[in-house]
């Protein structure tokens, strides 16, 4: 039977355990373990984006070639100069000269005589295409970089890259995979998905996301499970195993990934992609449906989004609202600071598509993994601990003004039973940043009424996702009407952890012992206070941690889309009595393996239909 094969493949390959070779079943297919980060199973044809030469071409020029390369890189090169020069001429602008002056380096390193010599060198005497060239020139820069502990020097190994990678996109078929897309259902396969490139992925049907590096709650999984896509992260080396075309299944459940499959195995996965379907499907009508527990306790339902599409997918969904909209990816998918009277009209078109035009929009949250060109964004060693979130926006005032008015005066005749637009802030972290929130919205509205333009009296929450904060909640909910805890920060944070990286996956674990100590503090002190308060972290869409956090006392939960018709589910099976036992129990547990096995038992006997779109 072909699901014996996967079996044996689950068996050989140890739970958490990243770095097996591929496994050969039989010699047409192989498969590998890496992590689920959005549940569901999907077949479809690789296609394989090269984020940089991961295989660049490596047949030799014809001698009669060799001309039309040279031209080609030349082009290449100029289209790259014209380029930093402009971005440097409108952060110079937007943002001022300091953080312009990477675009100077990039430029000055572009043009430098040995960088350029070297290239061309290869081309004409080598016959190397330039890709190949680019190619043998970062991994010479790369070995060079590597005997140094000079952390300056290391930053212009990352200087190189980035010009080397911008070259790389005007000799735009380097980046296309041999044969261009193939034709149906998708399956990408990448070294990692960079958040504005699945934005951009456009209407193709993408059935299925594998990556070589990120995590459950990179921003390219949270993007993944909004779309209800299934999708494996973690799996290194897979670029170098899958060729475009190959037939390839994702098992976002098991966190399995299987090439070119048996036809037994094929037809297995198939049918399970199909139950998948069906699931979704049957799931789906319950949209219209009240979300409430077993024993009548109302529960608030409300999605995080990242663009139009995604407010009507909510209300496609059922849900009741958005908890989180992130501002970030109109940042991300403009060609420049977005002036105030754009971010008005994206931000009105949010609301009138969002679910009963109830919007919960969250203040610009780059850094980490999310970095715009536009703002030269200096690299740090740390950058989840750095310059990011709100520490960003208060440096560039002049655009978090901007921000904080174009809020407000979409939130202008909104603040009705029918229509709510409320503000949030991205990594408060201690008492002094709430204060200045607050200073810098009294100013924005004082402006606003001088200029005569109209604006919505919004609350002000906080987002909680610095254990600092966690620790001195109870300090900080006088300052603001609602708290939002984004528990993707604060897993990472608390445990230590960088969310993206694959080997410290088993530490950032939301169902660990001490995550689940915190959240429930800070929800026992939000509610003593009778602040209104939400989950809008991915674990909002576990059904394990729905259960645990309904016992903890939250009614309030954000999460992608997709989940909507899942937890409402999941909710109507559930009683306080039955959550708070389970609770108990997890709580006296000492380990994140015993709580997930507990859990994994509890969903099963709760909601034994939900088995399939559980993940631990
Ligand atoms: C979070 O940190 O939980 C969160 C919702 O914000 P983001 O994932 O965008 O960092
Ligand atoms: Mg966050």
């Amino acid at each position: 039977m072909a699901k014996s094969c996967a079996e044996q493949a689950i068996v050989l390959i140890a739970p958490g355990e990243q770095s097996l070779s591929w496994r050969r079943c039989g010699t047409i297919w192989s498969m590998r373990k890496g992590i689920g980060v959005s549940p569901g199973v999907a077949v479809g044809k690789a296609y394989c984006i090269q984020q940089i030469f991961v295989n660049p071409e490596t047949r030799t020029l014809e001698l009669g070639e060799v001309l039309g390369e040279l031209s080609r890189y030349d082009q290449a090169r100029e289209q790259t100069a014209a380029d930093l020069h402009a971005l440097y001429q409108k952060v110079r602008k937007q943002v001022g000269e300091q953080d312009a002056a990477i675009f100077q380096t990039h430029e000055q390193i572009l043009r430098d005589p040995a960088f350029t010599a070297k290239i061309r060198n290869w081309i004409v005497d080598e016959h190397m295409s330039a890709a190949m060239a680019l190619d043998r020139l970062l991994r010479e820069y790369t070995e060079f970089f590597s005997h140094t502990e000079d952390e300056y020097l290391r930053e212009r190994l990352a200087d190189v890259r980035d010009v080397v990678i911008r070259l790389s996109g005007h000799l735009s078929e380097m980046l296309e995979p041999e044969g261009g897309m193939p034709r149906g259902d998708l399956i990408l396969i990448a070294d990692e998905l960079l958040p504005s490139q699945v934005v951009t992925l456009g209407d193709r049907t993408v059935s299925g996301i594998v990556t070589q590096a990120g995590s459950g709650t990179s921003h390219a999984a949270i993007l993944a499970r909004s779309r209800g896509i299934p999708a494996v992260s973690g799996l290194r080396g897979v670029l170098r195993h899958v060729k475009n075309g190959d037939t390839v299944v994702v098992d976002g459940r098991e966190g399995l990934v299987v090439v070119n499959p048996d036809p037994e195995q094929l037809s297995a996965y198939l049918k399970l992609q199909r139950e998948f379907f069906d699931l979704k499907d049957a799931l789906a009508e319950n949209r219209d449906q009240p979300a409430v527990s077993a024993d009548g306790q109302e529960v608030q339902l409300l999605a995080n989004i990242n663009s139009v599409a995604d407010a009507r997918a909510a209300t496609a969904m059922g849900a009741v609202g958005v908890g989180l909209f992130r501002t970030e990816y109109l940042f991300l998918t403009h060609p420049d600071v977005p002036d105030e009277e754009e971010q008005l009209a994206a931000y009105r078109e949010i609301i009138a598509e969002s679910p009963n035009r109830q919007v919960t929009i969250r203040t610009l949250d780059l850094g980490g993994d999310k970095t715009i060109p536009y703002l030269g964004h200096a690299r740090e060693a740390n950058p989840f601990l750095g310059w990011r979130s709100i520490r960003l926006s208060f440096e560039h005032p002049e655009f978090f003004m901007k921000q904080i008015r174009a809020i407000l005066r979409a939130a202008a005749k909104t603040n009705s039973e029918k229509s709510r637009v409320r503000m949030m802030f991205p990594m408060i972290t201690t008492l002094e940043e709430l204060r200045k929130v607050h200073t810098m919205v009294k100013r924005a509205k004082e402006q606003l009424t001088a200029e005569g333009k109209p604006y919505g009296n919004v609350q002000i929450g906080l987002m909680l996702e610095v254990p600092a904060a966690a620790v001195s909640i109870d300090q900080m909910l006088n300052l603001v009407h609602f708290v939002s805890i984004g528990s993707n920060d604060l897993v990472q944070y608390l445990m230590a952890a960088d969310r993206d990286n694959p080997k410290v996956s088993h530490l950032c674990q939301p169902l660990s012992p001490p995550v689940l100590r915190v959240l429930l503090s800070v929800i026992e002190a939000c509610n003593f206070a009778r602040k209104p308060v939400t989950l809008c972290g991915e674990m909002a869409g576990a059904p394990r941690a729905i259960v645990l956090l309904f016992g903890m006392g939250l009614r309030s939960f954000s999460m992608s889309p997709a989940f909507i018709p899942i937890i409402k589910d999941l909710t109507s099976h559930l009683t306080v009595r039955r959550a708070e036992r389970v609770l108990r129990k997890a709580l006296s547990l000492k380990t994140t393996a015993q709580i997930q096995d507990f859990m994994a038992k509890q969903i099963a006997e709760i909601a034994p239909n939900l088995k399939m779109l559980d993940t631990a």
